[in-house]
């Protein structure tokens, strides 16, 4: 029962398939790109607060090496300070402790304020390493999709692209090259009559056409319209005959 007719809409049923599991990919690789933009983002942003968090780290602690030597120049002075001769030396040396003092304070002041912006800092990564974790396990998971769909479909598209081989091969050579340029333009280039119009494009037929479609299985008629190829209102593909290809 292999009517050219009945070829042609095995094979594009068959095309049909195959479009279907091309799109199935649709947006996945471009999705799992903006993702990947996402995650490398979140992970900036980790690494700027820990810029920042090394900083303030290198800051307190040459400000810890500062504080002792400001305390040792303090004691120093105030030994000397027992051995001046006259009051103009006991003054100078005076003012100067007060000096060290107050740079002693205000660098006191200074470290006290950064540790707790660090503590900040610290609690703040947290919560965006967290973050970084969640992006970048999203676009592991849209790879994994991509590639678990890849996978299923290369043994798909390659059974299907053979039967599709097998297809061409009893389907006469002027009808596929016709076939194929209908193609170009339409996904569904053989459609089959739906009532009295090209179910394509919903033009109505000439009813002589309607009638040699049915009775010509051997001819291949195409729509005035669109120009798709006309399969006969009942047509159906045999699914078990594709399979058995
Ligand atoms: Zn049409």
């Amino acid at each position: 029962m292999e009517h050219q007719i009945y070829n042609i809409g095995t094979l594009a049923y068959i095309d049909e398939q195959l479009d279907e599991l091309n799109e199935e990919f649709g947006d996945l690789p471009e999705k799992a790109e903006k993702q990947k933009v996402k995650a490398d983002k979140a992970k900036e942003t980790v690494d700027e607060t820990e810029g920042i968090i090394n900083d303030i780290n290198e800051f307190i602690s040459k400000a810890r090496g500062t504080l002792v030597e400001l305390k040792q120049r303090e004691d120093k002075l105030k030994q000397q300070q027992f051995q001046v001769q006259n009051n103009k030396e006991f003054d100078a040396i005076t003012n100067e402790i007060a000096f060290i003092k107050r740079e002693h304070s205000k660098l006191s002041e200074q470290m006290r304020k950064e540790a707790m912006k660090l503590e900040n800092l610290t609690v703040i990564q947290a919560t965006q390493v967290k973050e970084y974790e969640e992006q970048q396990k999203e676009y592991t998971d849209r790879l994994n999709e991509i590639k678990t769909i890849t996978k299923t479909q290369t043994s798909e598209i390659k059974s299907l692209s053979r039967k599709r081989e097998t297809m061409i091969g009893k389907i006469g050579q002027e009808h596929i090259v016709r076939y194929e340029r209908i193609r170009t333009m339409y996904g569904d280039a053989a459609v089959t009559i739906s009532r009295t119009s090209c179910s394509g494009c919903f033009n109505s037929l000439p009813a002589q056409q309607m009638v040699d479609v049915r009775n010509n299985l051997e001819y291949v008629y195409y729509c005035e319209s669109c120009g798709r190829i006309l399969l006969p209102e009942d047509f159906e593909v045999d699914e078990d005959y594709v399979d058995s290809l």
